[in-house]
């Protein structure tokens, strides 16, 4: 037996493995898929040639998390490509929100809430460094920069709150800010969603919401790399039934969902953690659509054939009236549809002359409903002419989506709602939420604080209580992992 066996090949249980491979144990990594990677792969899904992300396709967090920054994903051979314009969020009529890398540019795009967008964002983008130190924390203490702590921290309360349109008085900028929080597939005005929001518009406008050159794969990939470099081992189509299977690993580290641990762990669990792990809620769902075309998407406003990511949904009041819909449990006639054009930046994803499309729109948890005519209409909406380039598309529905990865259950892409209450406790409330009751057992999977993305951040505080309580190594990760360069 291994020193350290990681259950998952995510982003998280890949960041823990490398981080344990490089304090000089043993180290197993087990995935019940065939390839690893878990919510960061990449697939010809559609026709041979065209590559499609199969979940993650976006990665501001894998530039700007401090577990990649340190790894250093550029020194590991992986390009992020960061498109001129961030996301961009048509509206009725040919007009479009439209986030540039550049804040000024964004601005001066948004008329009469320009010097509101500029307000909000400009204190945030000049200290994005410490708002996510913060905000990828293991949320436990308070933040090491007061000052931006409590900015970041009064920005989320107003636009968590109905105070959130006091500062905007035309459509655009509100609805530009409104497609982000809504990432968290939940009724975006509320405490949770607006954190996630302001996170990821800050860092629109920081490094860019970056693409890696050939697909999300590159990153695990890296990662895999590395851990083998260590002397690691990564063993594919090994579902993990029981956590006997490693009795006699000194840690076993799980990148899996608080289902999948009450599922190995069998009647080994305390009643009291078990009834938690129980209770904890999965969220919203995806139903994801990829598409191979025949040329880029003919959006109707100008801004949006440079963006990588479009939210495409209308006004804030229609994504307000949209999110309330689908957490009731119903589907919405007009979902939220986010989407991703790699070919903007990577011409590698297509062949010549060929294009990709990357969508997944909101539906309930559990939905088993094919939404593709769905989602065609709403780019139609914004893009008339787009269902003449479609040459295939697959469909993956949100009760589909565990068969690829048992951490998305019913289809919540998050590994857990995004609630007020699991948003710091998560999975159960307790101090470490790293930590089981079962010895030498963690979880590190986004079902963990900071939550969901492909960041690597859980599997960075999981390997630090790893290596202090279990190994009795207390130097901080990211100096084994600058040491390994
Ligand atoms: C459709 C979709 C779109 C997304 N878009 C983005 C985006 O654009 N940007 C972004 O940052 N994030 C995005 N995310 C979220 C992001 O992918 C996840 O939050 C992230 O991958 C979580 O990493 P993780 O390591 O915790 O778990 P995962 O990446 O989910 O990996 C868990 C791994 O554990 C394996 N596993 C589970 N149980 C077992 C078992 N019993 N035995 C062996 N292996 C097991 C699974 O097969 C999987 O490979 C998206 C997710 C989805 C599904």
């Amino acid at each position: 037996m291994p020193d350290v066996v990681v259950v998952g090949s995510g982003p998280n249980g890949l960041a823990a493995a490398v981080i344990l491979a490089r304090a000089g144990l043993t180290v197993e990594v087990y995935e019940a898929q065939a390839t690893a990677g878990g919510g960061s792969r990449t697939a010809e899904l559609t026709l041979p040639g065209y590559r499609h992300d199969v979940c993650a396709g976006a990665h501001p967090m894998a530039l700007a998390s401090p577990f990649f920054r340190t790894f250093d994903l550029a020194a590991h051979g992986v390009e992020l490509l960061a498109p001129e314009v961030s996301y961009a969020h048509p509206l009725d009529g040919g007009t479009a929100g439209v986030a540039w890398r550049d804040l000024d540019r964004t601005a001066a795009g948004l008329g009469r809430d320009g010097a509101a967008w500029r307000a909000l964002f400009e204190p945030m983008i000049r200290h994005w460094q410490q708002v996510v130190e913060f905000a990828m924390s293991d949320l436990r203490r308070p933040p090491a920069d007061l000052l931006t702590g409590l900015r970041f921290g009064l920005r989320v309360l107003e636009q968590g709150s109905p105070l959130w349109n006091l500062r905007f008085r035309e459509q655009a900028a509100p609805a530009l800010l409104t497609g982000v929080a809504t990432h968290a597939i939940t009724p975006p005005r509320a405490i949770p969603a607006a954190g996630a929001g302001m996170l990821l518009a800050t860092l629109a406008h920081a490094g860019g919401w970056v693409l890696p050159r050939g697909g999300s794969q590159a990153i695990p990939d890296a990662l895999i790399a590395e851990l083998e470099r260590l002397g690691g081992k990564l063993v594919t189509g090994h579902r993990v039934e029981s956590l006997d299977e490693f009795g006699s690993a000194r840690a076993v580290v799980l990148d899996t969902a608080p289902a999948e641990l009450l599922r190995m762990a069998g009647d080994r669990l305390p009643d009291h953690y078990a009834k938690g792990l129980r209770r904890f809620r999965y969220g919203g769902a995806a139903c994801k659509v990829d598409f191979a075309l025949s040329g880029p998407v003919p959006w109707q406003a100008p801004g949006c054939e440079l963006a990588g990511t479009l939210h495409l949904v209308g006004t804030r009041a229609e994504a307000m009236a949209v999110e309330k819909t689908i957490a009731a449990g119903q589907h919405a006639d007009r979902p939220y549809v986010l989407a991703i054009q790699p070919g903007v930046v990577d011409s590698t994803r297509a062949p010549a002359g060929g294009h990709t499309l990357y969508t997944y729109a909101h539906v309930p948890n559990g939905s088993t409903r094919d939404i593709s005519a769905a989602v065609i209409a709403q780019v139609e909406r914004f893009a008339p002419g787009f269902t003449d380039l479609i040459l295939a598309k697959n469909v993956v529905t949100g009760a589909e989506m565990p068969t690829h990865n048992a951490n998305y259950i019913g289809g919540d892409i998050s590994a857990g709602a995004v609630t007020l209450r699991q948003f710091a406790f998560r999975p159960v409330p307790r101090w470490n939420p790293y930590a089981t009751p079962l010895p030498g057992v963690y979880l590190c999977s986004a079902s963990t604080p900071p939550g969901p993305g492909v960041h690597g951040m859980s599997g960075m505080h999981a390997a630090r209580h790893v290596l202090r309580k279990e190994f009795g190594i207390h130097t901080d990760p990211r100096d084994l992992l600058r040491a390994s360069r």
